[in-house]
């Protein structure tokens, strides 16, 4: 398996990373999130160590929810006006990332959809109860909720550099059954397309 170790800025404990694709990790021990540089790690922001509230998943587990099979390599706690919520960046057997989205119990396995092109400025046009086209293949989206959101800090390894504090504003919309979803990240608009499951659909 791939593992490569590096040195926490902040605390020097040990930090190993284990997907390929991560740009971001961040330290077990103290919380600090860093960037992942060629052969060293970049602190970015301030330490942020997620309290654990007794999710039934955690970094480095391996399970299955459905039909996927899935590793987990890291988490992105999510904070927005009504609490916060988990996103555990996983990675399928087929090779595929993934998320699955925690809120008070229940979950949402996510995963990247391309689209050609997304819509813009959907935060301030898409209202909610109203129909929009989130892309071509998901045109009747009914537009369930939307709010203002930030990265309150992460663990594990993630596949993009993020930092606490960087906004995290999504818009989502129901279609055929799937929840979708526009990620507003900073630079990119991410579109997610996920299935609702309960925690005794997990294998773990
Ligand atoms: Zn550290």
């Amino acid at each position: 398996m791939f593992v490569r170790e590096f040195e926490c800025p902040s605390c020097g404990g040990r930090i190993e990373k284990r997907n390929v694709n991560s740009k971001s990790v961040a330290c077990p021990y103290c919380g600090q999130a860093s960037h992942i540089q060629a052969d060293s790690l970049e602190a970015a922001g301030e330490a942020h160590l997620l309290v654990d509230y007794g999710s039934i998943l955690s970094t480095g587990l391996r399970g299955q929810l459905g039909d996927y099979k899935f590793e987990v390599h890291g988490r992105m706690r999510i904070e927005y006006e009504d609490g916060f919520w988990d996103e555990w960046y996983v990675r399928l057997e087929d090779g595929r990332d993934a998320w699955i989205q925690e809120d008070d119990g229940s979950f949402v396995l996510f995963l990247q959809q391309e689209a050609e092109e997304l819509p813009t400025d959907v935060f301030e046009k898409f209202k909610v109860g109203s129909i929009r086209r989130f892309s071509s293949e998901y045109h009747d989206v009914f537009v369930s909720s939307k709010a203002k959101a930030k990265v309150l800090g992460a663990d594990g390894e993630l596949p993009f550099v993020i930092k606490p504090g960087d906004p995290a504003d999504f818009v989502e919309g129901i279609f055929k059954g799937k929840v979708i979803t526009l990620e507003l990240l900073p630079k990119e608009t991410i579109l997610f397309v996920g299935q609702h499951y309960e925690v005794d659909d997990f294998i773990l």
